[in-house]
């Protein structure tokens, strides 16, 4: 017997620090099973049995209350604000999960006969098309298994574009320092060399750097828009013109369209290939890091170097065709189909008028987050945001408070923390992106929240330094927990074997 305490957390009571393995009673069990009904066979020498199997024996309540206790301490769009800046977790409607388990989508195999699954290529053909139609541009793949490898995908079909064209002296890529971190790195891996160019004090790309970097080397600007300050970037056309005067590509990241859908178009401001997010702007629950989508749609003089499969009219229906001059497969199959799926019901159910809603909603609720917060938190870029918001963490800095810490302090509020410490170019950044889904009443708690922290920096930083306080830990050292997790559990008891991770 131990002393009885009340609670403080429930959840965390049930599970403690404990694993199933720390709850096992030797002869539970959590089902049952029938009387063998077959002539028992006799069991290999002992010698030969594995004896270190020591699974955990528990009952059916027990295992039923860890693991439900386990799924109530994560954390989710669905369980509150999810105001992750960048990679944002936005609004996942049900009845997609519905439509993407209706048999005739969930029960099909990539390796079925073509004229079997026509419905399947109909929904893809139709896609591209809304795409071309959203993006302004003239052709579209699906292939891309995420943002990154549509971005990688882009930048091989412009290295095959220029190649084709005997330009492959042109081994330069441009990129701001306000783009995404995933456009220098695909840039490298298409074999590019990355030359940054800086942002002027506005928070848009600075002319006369550009200027001074643009020749004849130069294969593409790489533009993420908005840039990762949440910014628009007022002088595109210009941007546009001085590329394609020196024969250079502007390839866009525009993994955020939440920001323009149906108010500005990729191929009106002059762009030649681009690459959306599905899982992004386009619904489709991704956490831990997938699934992904990242289609890429480019002007039609970019459209034969796509990669296989685009989804034509062929014979009686629909063909998988591989372009012309192709960069090959990026993928064993056709794309995430899943989540293109999603992203066909999210177009079709909102329609024009309801893209167009979208990126209304998703502009507002950053300006709303932005006017509620600048009083507190010092904006670097003073000036209308998108689709997010990015403040510095610089005043509160000043007492000794780090933004790490302001992260830290909102999870004992209930809410997720935003992006924190990116984009690098703003000291001690916070990356707020509300989504378009957000009722004023969600947004004024989350701001409430941040205005609370701000005065407890002032009056009582230690409360904030040493945040979380609700949680079952606190701060991890984070590097360790990444570099040398502890994955394995080993019996206490087991002598002479190997203990410890
Ligand atoms: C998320 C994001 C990416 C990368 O997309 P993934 O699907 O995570 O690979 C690229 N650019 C921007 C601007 C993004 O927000």
């Amino acid at each position: 017997m131990t002393e009885a305490k009340p609670l403080e957390d429930v959840t965390y009571s049930v599970i403690g620090a404990r694993l199933t393995f720390d709850m096992s009673r030797p002869g539970r069990t959590a089902c049952a099973l029938p009387s063998c009904d077959v002539p028992e066979a006799e069991l290999p020498p002992p010698e030969l049995l594995r004896q270190d199997l020591n699974l955990p024996e528990l009952g059916q309540v027990d295992l039923v209350r860890y693991f439900l206790a386990l799924s109530r301490l994560n954390y989710g769009v669905d369980s509150g604000f999810y105001p992750l800046g960048s990679c944002t977790m936005k609004y996942n409607p049900k009845v997609h999960e519905e439509l993407a388990r209706l048999p005739g989508f969930a029960h099909i195999h990539p390796l079925q006969p073509a004229q079997t699954v026509q419905g399947a290529l109909a929904l893809m053909y139709d896609l591209q098309r809304c795409l071309t139609e959203i993006t302004g541009l003239d052709a579209v793949s699906l292939a891309p298994a995420a943002g990154a490898q549509g971005e990688l995908t882009g930048m091989l079909v412009v290295k095959a574009y220029l190649a084709d064209r005997g330009e492959e002296g042109r081994t330069r890529v441009l990129v701001p320092d306000s783009a995404h971190g995933t456009n220098p790195a695909t840039a490298t891996m298409a074999g590019f060399e990355v030359v940054t160019v800086a942002s002027n004090a506005q928070g848009n790309t600075d002319l006369d750097a550009l200027a001074s970097v643009l020749d004849d080397g130069v294969a593409a600007l790489m533009l993420t828009l908005p840039n990762t300050l949440g910014l628009f970037e007022p002088s595109i056309g210009r941007i546009a013109e001085m590329l394609h005067r020196q024969g250079a590509l502007l390839y866009g990241d525009g993994a955020n369209l939440n920001a323009l859908l149906g108010r500005a178009r990729f191929g009106d401001m002059g762009f030649d290939v681009v690459h959306l997010n599905m899982h992004k702007t386009f619904s489709t629950p991704h956490g831990g890091g997938g699934p992904g989508s990242g289609p890429v749609a480019v002007k039609g003089y970019l459209a034969p170097y796509l990669p296989a499969p685009v989804v034509e009219k062929g014979g009686d229906g629909f063909v998988l065709a591989t372009p012309e001059r192709s960069i090959g497969r990026v993928g064993s199959f056709h794309g995430h189909f899943g989540v293109l799926l999603r992203a066909y019901a999210y177009i079709r159910t909102l329609g024009t008028a309801g893209l167009g809603q979208v990126s209304e909603n998703a502009v507002i609720n950053a300006n709303y987050v932005l006017a509620c917060l600048r009083q507190a938190y010092y904006l670097p870029y003073d000036r209308r945001c998108m689709h997010e918001v990015v403040f510095s963490g610089s005043r509160q800095r000043a007492k000794g408070v780090r933004t790490w810490d302001i992260a830290k302090r909102l999870i004992d509020y209930g809410f997720h923390p935003p992006t924190v410490y990116f984009p690098l170019i703003v000291d001690e950044a916070l990356m707020i992106e509300p989504t378009e889904t957000e009722s004023k009443e969600a947004l004024d708690a989350f701001c409430d929240a941040l205005l609370a922290i701000a005065r407890e920096a002032e009056e009582e930083p230690q409360v904030v330094k040493e945040a979380p306080h609700t949680t079952p830990v606190g701060r991890l050292d984070e590097a360790t927990a990444a570099r040398r997790p502890v994955l394995r559990w080993r019996a206490p008891e087991s002598e002479g074997r190997e203990t410890g991770a």
